[in-house]
């Protein structure tokens, strides 16, 4: 069936910021202007905008929802309906300890709009969000907000992206007066000032540049023209040669140093006095690409383990992501997905690649500023939800049942925290379980598990507000009351050096035997090659996890081949056990390289027992040590407080990586173990009077000195 759109003029794109710098109002402003296009009537008659906006809350879609779907025609053409675009804007949450939420949706977002604080500039989590954006490649527009701030500055913000986030971001815009006397901004490729006007701005009028910029409108208007240029070599001739490309013909090249990641455009505004905004979507529209600007998708045969492509067609075999799953207040679950090729129509039964069951899809949905809309069907390239769906997991491929492909995975983080978790009375004790799957489900780093031991349930996930925000959760979404332990710190375990086992298991108790011998070697796991043809060589010849690698280098069948899974297991297991102070082992490379076997006696239990114990062996003589996770922790704080809070960093074993200026305030960086840094931002409070705070996110994992590693050994024991 024919799609009711066409794909060139879908842009699925989200909206990325540091908390505070101002996304929600951003979104609500994009939610206004795109509702107006076709509402325009509507709301002139009468309603205010703040009534518009209650309204759309009131109907329970608010812009928190995964994906909402509108329609954009830039400013330049609002009455042709053939420049009309729809937009799939997918939400990415501003929290720090969802950052790994702000991953996720990278995959399945084609582009993004990064929004800044005029007067903060480039912040921690832009720098987190910013590399998640780097590694997925995708596509980026800035968007410096808050103009209308005392101390905003447009060019120290723009030097901030450039400094600390990429030499690639260039201006396409200036403003026109910054703090009280923001007005609105100078496109440096049309060279027209661009006022708002009208309620909430809905005008967009374009007037000669203010005297006082023309200079410096013709000055960047040269840096960016030449970084255009340089996407073409017959356009850069051309202009070396004095003749300087048609505004459509610049557009058009742009468009492609975007798209490739080799221009940043930067654009400025003031979300909440409603300047600019309006120009921020025309530059989704002009630059930010379309499904089928993308490389095809890529995923693997889960039969056989085979490459499989996707182009973005509907002539292809249906394969979509399950990205996210949320909870309607009116139509009850929704797993929203993204269509990456073919396409899939209500009551269609589908596969999904990763737990290989099938299932029907109910039905679809597209959420809208002011209503849901019900489909039929969903089309490559879009994003859409299905009601109701089972068993579909964050993460999952779903697909035609006899195409099967299973996407690439979203890697997640594992959890670096913990802590037990109680309900206060019996009836909370029911409701808890519920509510804690649930919240699992739909945050994939948040974890529940049961201790062995203490039968205790015990959360676990990426940071102290991560969790408390959990347990906030619990009490006013699923009115679950309940008590928690102290945090404790997933510690893990490596080693460092390189060793060799033997291990004999033999057992002759009356009857039969037990016979399993095992030679194996450790080693560190080394990164995969960098070259695709050397990573695709070395991978078969592994059996490799995110964490550790299995080599079976037996010749000449010294151990029958049906024995090797039992001896990757006993190693596997031993590995969750540790040998430090038994926490899980990672990034350990395993070779199988000997052994010998019993043609009675030999049995897979005996070659487990006898891996496990190799590897112990091993390992013990392989410099194992304990990791701990080391957080990034950026303070802000008046000047005063410098040395106190210095002091407060190098007392909890942290290292000051840098100390600089943000407009008044001083900025500390630092990595500081997550051990030392329980109730930290309340004690920064204190020290500061309020004045000074900090954000902590995950930073990495680095081997703990070994008197903090003998304490958590006795500790444990
Ligand atoms: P988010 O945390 O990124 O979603 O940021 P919000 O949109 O909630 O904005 C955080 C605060 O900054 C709110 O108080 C907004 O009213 C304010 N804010 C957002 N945009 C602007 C702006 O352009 N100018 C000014 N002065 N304040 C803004």
């Amino acid at each position: 069936m024919a799609r009711d759109y066409p794909l060139e003029k879908v842009r699925n794109f989200g909206i990325v910021a540091h908390v505070d710098a101002g996304k929600t109002t951003t979104s609500e402003r994009l939610l206004f202007y795109t509702g107006m296009s076709h509402k325009i009537g509507e709301v002139h008659d009468g309603a205010t905008v703040t009534d518009w906006m209650e309204q759309e809350r009131e109907r329970g879609i608010t812009i928190t929802a995964a994906a909402i779907t509108c329609f954009w025609s830039p400013t330049y053409a609002k009455d042709d309906e053939s420049k009309k675009h729809r937009f799939n804007v997918i939400d990415t949450p501003g929290h720090i300890d969802f950052t790994s939420e702000v991953q996720r949706s990278m995959r399945v977002l084609d582009g993004a709009v990064v929004v800044f604080d005029g007067v903060a500039g480039v912040e921690p989590q832009s720098e987190t969000n910013w590399r998640y954006a780097e590694d997925a490649n995708v596509p980026r527009v800035c968007f410096i907000n808050k103009l209308d701030r005392t101390g905003a500055s447009f060019e120290r913000s723009y030097k901030s992206i450039l400094d600390r986030l990429s030499k690639k971001a260039i201006r396409l815009q200036i403003p026109i007066g910054e703090e009280d006397a923001h007005e609105g901004m100078v496109d440096l490729l049309t060279m027209k000032a661009y006022y708002f006007e009208g309620q909430m701005g809905v005008d967009v009028v374009a007037k000669d540049i203010p005297d006082n910029l023309k200079a410096d409108a013709e000055k960047y208007r040269g840096e960016l023209i030449e970084r255009i240029v340089e996407q073409d070599e017959d356009a850069m001739n051309a202009y070396l040669e004095g003749t300087e490309p048609s505004l459509d013909a610049l557009k058009t090249l742009l468009r492609k140093g975007v798209i490739a990641n080799e221009i940043f455009p930067v654009l400025c505004g003031s979300a909440l006095k409603n300047k600019g905004v309006q120009l921020v979507l025309d530059a989704v529209v002009d630059y930010l690409p379309s499904p089928l600007d993308l490389p095809p998708a890529h995923g693997t045969n889960p039969d056989n383990g085979e490459d499989l492509y996707r182009p973005a067609s509907n002539e292809e075999p249906f394969a979509a992501l399950v990205f996210k799953l949320q909870t309607d207040p009116f139509v009850g679950q929704l797993s929203f997905f993204r269509v990456y090729s073919g396409m899939v129509k209500t009551g269609d039964t589908i596969l999904n690649a990763t737990t290989g069951n099938k299932e029907r899809i109910g039905r679809i949905v597209r959420l809208q500023a002011d209503k849901r809309e019900e489909i039929k069907e969903v089309h490559a390239g879009e994003i859409a939800a299905v009601v109701g769906m089972k068993e579909a997991k964050i993460g999952q491929t779903l697909c035609a049942t006899d195409a099967p492909i299973e996407l690439e995975k979203i890697v997640f983080r594992e959890p670096v925290i913990s802590m037990r978790i109680e309900p206060k009375t019996k009836a909370d004790q029911e409701k808890l379980g519920v509510a804690l799957s649930k919240l699992s489900d739909e945050d994939p780093t948040f974890r529940v598990n049961t201790d062995e031991e203490t039968m205790e349930t015990i959360i676990s996930g990426m940071g102290e507000l991560h969790l408390d925000i959990i347990v906030d959760r619990l009490r006013r979404e699923f009115g679950v009351d309940a008590s928690t332990g102290k945090p404790q710190v997933a510690y893990r375990e490596t080693i460092q050096g390189t060793a060799e086992a033997e291990n004999k298991y033999i057992k002759q108790t009356g009857g039969k035997g037990q016979y399993g011998h095992t030679k194996i070697r450790v080693k560190p796991m080394e990164p995969l090659p960098e070259d695709e043809k050397e990573r695709e060589k070395y991978l078969r010849t592994v059996d490799r996890e995110d964490h550790f690698e299995f080599i079976n280098s037996i010749k000449g069948g010294v151990i029958p081949s049906e024995y090797i899974p039992a001896v990757r297991k006993g190693v596997r297991e031993a590995m969750e056990r540790g040998i430090v102070a038994g926490y899980p082992m990672v990034d350990i490379s395993v070779e199988l390289y000997d052994g010998s076997f019993h043609e009675v006696d030999s049995s897979e239990i005996a070659f487990k027992i006898s891996g496990s114990q190799a590897f112990q062996d091993a390992t013990k003589r392989a410099k194992p040590v304990l990791l701990e996770p080391m957080m990034k922790v950026e303070v802000v704080t008046p000047e005063a407080f410098m040395g106190d809070v210095n002091g407060s960093i190098s007392s909890k074993r942290g290292l000051v990586e840098s100390m600089g200026e943000r407009g008044d305030a001083r900025v500390i960086t630092a990595k500081v173990p997550l051990s030392e840094l329980f109730g930290y931002t309340t004690d920064l409070r204190s020290m500061t009077q309020g004045r000074a705070s900090a954000t902590i996110e995950f930073s990495h994992y680095s081997v703990a000195p070994s008197n903090i590693a003998e304490e958590i050994k006795s500790a444990r024991q």
